[in-house]
């Protein structure tokens, strides 16, 4: 008999947190850990914060120390990439051409910048997804007196606008949105970033982006502006393209068995086939309390789907490697929909901005700016007349875990405005 094996694709937040908790839980069988980066996991979020800024070095990335890593007797295969998977079989294949054979695979392969076709080969204009990504776009901005045009004003976006503006930078900001984020977190709360961004002296723009001019030839084309399809022209020697991210799941388009729109999509146990499981970015889920998909970028969420989908696989392979000693006896044999209350932070300048709960989708907001000088505000997002999100910027840490009770199940809408009211007395 080949020995018992788990894969789990993809080594990142998601993937590493799935193979500590199939360890945990009791996985004794072989673990493989398949990731495309050359890395051994690393965090996100410092990319375009600490990383970008200077204040950190990669190495402070580094999710778990190798000794951490070592312990957990991984079949590691970094610089490695998976490019098929036959849920019937549970075989994976991977670049190599090599096939394993599985017991249970985990999906946790995220998701990928998105990009303008015009970009190709165009010296200058970035993405910031990975460790290169953000490593590059820090060299670019190195010295002072750059003229960043950040494409996108998401997230992602913002927080690479501050960053930058920090370091001294001319930076124009340029989204299809009227105001920053404001597809999350609403009109109100964007007008208040918008307010912040302009007094730092970002330039806001709101516009399509038509494409790029650049000057010299081939692989020397430098751009050197941003056209928007208002007919303004942004001067540019850098361009960031933060227009969101595709799920990483062409890789399994060949099976028949996968619903891959957006997402791998799972179940409310975040399975999507038998034995096949999927966590974070990469991950569409029925959550049980929303009574809907969900599919959530928060870097919270990769590490408690990770462990969810991992307890899971293991309940499920329980009954079927019943006695078998790849799977010891561990507790939890029982599998649980994954229910969390998601929560996510960002940082622009001094501004902390935290939220749990879900707030896309909302058919209604409001916000309280509690403080307009300090930006001290907190918002309510609900739709159906039940609030399902709540999001605070600038209030103290016990305060703002306090607001995740408020909706950690959608509760009706005054019931939550009168809940935010004392919460804030
Ligand atoms: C710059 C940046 C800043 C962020 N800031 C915040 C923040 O402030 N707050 C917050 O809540 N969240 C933030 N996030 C989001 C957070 O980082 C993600 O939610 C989290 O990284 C998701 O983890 P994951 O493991 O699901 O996916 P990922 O981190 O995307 O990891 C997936 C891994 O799988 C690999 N992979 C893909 N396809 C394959 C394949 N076929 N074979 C093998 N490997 C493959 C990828 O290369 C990658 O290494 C930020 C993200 C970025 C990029």
């Amino acid at each position: 008999m080949s020995p018992r094996r788990i894969a789990v694709v993809g080594a990142s937040a998601a993937g590493l947190a799935a193979a500590e908790a199939l360890r945990r839980f009791g996985w004794t069988g072989t673990l493989t850990l398949v990731g495309d980066e050359p890395h051994p996991p690393y965090d996100r979020p410092p990319l375009s914060k600490q990383l970008l800024q200077g204040a950190w070095q990669p190495d402070k990335l580094h999710l778990r120390a190798a000794d951490q890593l070592d312990a957990l007797g991984l079949d590691l295969r970094l610089g490695t990439r998976a490019t098929g998977l036959d849920t019937a079989t549970r075989t994976l294949t991977l670049d190599s051409g090599e096939r394993l054979a599985c017991d249970g695979v985990i999906v946790a392969t995220g998701v990928a910048a998105r990009t303008l076709p015009e970009a190709a080969g165009l010296d200058g204009v970035h993405t910031l997804r990975t460790l290169e990504d953000a490593l590059a776009l820090k060299e670019r901005l190195s010295g002072t007196g750059h003229r960043l045009v950040v494409i996108g004003n998401g997230v992602l976006g913002c927080e690479a606008a501050a960053v930058a503006r920090e370091l001294g930078h001319e930076v124009a900001l340029v989204g299809r949105e009227a105001l920053p984020m404001a597809r999350t977190v609403g009109t109100q709360i964007g007008e208040l970033l918008a307010a912040e961004h302009h007094e730092r002296g970002v330039r806001l723009h709101t516009a399509a982006v038509d494409g790029f001019e650049a000057d010299g030839d081939g692989p020397a084309r430098r751009v050197t502006a941003v056209r928007t399809a208002d007919g303004t022209r942004l001067p540019a020697d850098t361009v960031l393209v933060a227009i969101g991210s595709e799920p990483a799941v062409g890789w399994l388009h060949g099976d028949p068995a996968l619903d891959t729109t957006d997402g791998l999509r799972c179940d409310a146990y975040c399975a999507a086939a038998p034995g096949v499981y999927a966590a974070g970015d990469v991950a569409r889920w029925q959550h049980p309390v929303h009574g809907r998909d969900l599919r959530v970028e928060h870097r919270m969420n990769a590490t408690e789907q990770g462990m969810a989908a991992a307890r899971n696989l293991l309940a499920e392979l329980a009954e079927s490697l019943e006695g078998d000693e790849a799977l010891a006896p561990a507790a939890g044999r029982e599998r649980r929909p994954f229910t969390p209350v998601p929560y996510f932070w960002s940082d622009q300048y001094g501004l902390k901005i935290q939220a749990y709960g879900v707030l896309g989708g909302a058919d209604r907001s409001e916000a309280t700016v509690v403080d307009p000088d300090s930006r001290k505000a907190v918002a309510l997002y609900g739709r159906d007349g039940r609030a399902t999100g709540v999001l605070a910027i600038g209030l103290p840490p016990r305060q703002v875990r306090g607001l995740r009770a408020l909706i950690a199940t959608p509760v009706p809408w005054e019931e939550a405005r009168e809940g935010l009211r004392n919460a804030l007395a």
